[in-house]
């Protein structure tokens, strides 16, 4: 039996834990579609009707290259093949490819393994990966097992001149790029943007944005964070975004019950179990979505406390919700405060 996995929505996938141009003027103009199992979002301002009119199909078809390349739903995809394979020999990846497993094995260090894009086996496990959600809690022999493929040290990148390689040191592993992925896409985005000419723009793949230049009323893209309530679009503090990129992820949207218990889709690679603790949200500012993207899930696992050490040690520009009895507690890192709009946090 299929248990429902709460808030699937359109609008949730598309917010994702962010309200996206919140302050966008009517005469800006809007695309969207689907892709990777969420929502891309464009909104530019100034655009000609030939860029307006090509856009949508150019955009279409960058996002679906990045899902044929890096997608685990796919069987066929580069990434579902590179899985699929037990060779432990060294094989070819594409720039592309390099980029996107560079920062995420930087991420994955800088957070002690909290980030970890080799933790599928216990996404799968849990249900948030291309597997049906489980009936039962799973046992800790199935977390033990799946634990023994997981692990940042059994995936080694390469980079040189005559090429890049990625190679695996177990048969079996299984490297999952739900969580920086959106982000990665929504740079493809922006760098897309620039291609084409378009100089104002707010680009989102579900929950991860990047903007450059301002709206049709001249003021700058703005953000602002949700509160963390199943009511979209309350906002808990607003940014602007000054050109970075920016990520949300949140236990809050993304779970299911499973035998008396909430299942969060954030797994702690340490213990093998969805994390259930009192951050619900962490929201991370960078100079690229990507960044953004992958940090966001690394603090969440991490905690309160870590994570704030963690802002304030790499100077993280950071915004953090836990829930403290009944309240839900803000706050921001010294980087954060920055871009918000007005101090904001309480
Ligand atoms: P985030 O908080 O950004 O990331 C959480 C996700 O990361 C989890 O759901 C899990 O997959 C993984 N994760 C959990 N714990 C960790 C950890 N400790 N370290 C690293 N990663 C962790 N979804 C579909 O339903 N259908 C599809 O066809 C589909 N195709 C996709 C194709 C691609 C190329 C990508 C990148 C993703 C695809 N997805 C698909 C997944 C979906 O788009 C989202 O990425 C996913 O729902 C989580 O995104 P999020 O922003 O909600 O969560």
């Amino acid at each position: 039996m299929q248990l429902p996995r709460f808030c699937q929505t359109l609008l949730v996938l598309l917010c994702a834990g962010l309200v996206g141009c919140e302050n966008s003027s009517p005469s800006d103009q809007v695309f969207q579609g689907k892709t990777m199992g969420t929502v891309w979002r464009v909104t530019a301002s100034g655009l000609t009707p030939e860029q307006a009119r090509e856009l949508p199909h150019l955009i279409q078809q960058r996002l679906d290259a990045d899902d044929q390349e890096l997608s685990t739903w796919k069987k066929d995809s580069w990434l579902s093949r590179f899985n699929q394979n037990p060779s432990l020999d060294p094989q070819p990846v594409s720039d592309n490819v390099a980029a996107i497993i560079t920062s995420s094995l930087y991420v994955g260090r800088m957070t002690e393994g909290a980030m970890d894009i080799t933790v599928g086996p216990l996404v799968n496990l849990w249900g948030f990966g291309p597997n049906a959600i489980p009936t039962h809690t799973p046992s800790a022999s199935q977390i033990t097992a799946a634990k023994t493929r997981v692990g940042l040290q059994h995936l080694t990148l390469n980079e040189t001149v005559q090429g890049n390689t990625l190679r695996k040191d177990i048969p079996d592993l299984y490297v999952d790029l739900s969580t920086v992925g959106e982000g990665f896409a929504a740079d493809h985005l922006a760098r897309l943007m620039e291609q084409q000419g378009v100089r104002n723009y707010l680009v989102s793949v579900g929950g991860a944005l990047i903007s450059r230049g301002q709206h049709l009323q001249g003021q700058p893209w703005r953000v602002a964070v949700q509160k963390p309530t199943d009511k979209m679009n309350q906002a808990q503090v607003v940014v602007d975004l000054q050109g970075h990129g920016i990520s949300t992820s949140g236990d809050y949207r993304n779970y299911y019950e499973l035998e008396g218990k909430r299942i969060s889709h954030i797994i702690d690679p340490n213990s093998g179990q969805p994390i259930d603790h009192h951050l619900v949200s962490a929201t991370v500012i960078a100079t690229t979505a990507l960044e953004a993207d992958a940090w966001d899930t690394g603090l969440m696992v991490l905690g309160t406390e870590k994570a704030k050490a963690l802002a304030k040690r790499l100077h993280l520009a950071v915004y953090l919700i836990t829930k403290e009895g009944d309240h839900f507690v803000g706050w921001a890192s010294p980087t954060f405060k920055t871009f918000m709009v007005n101090d904001q946090s309480h």
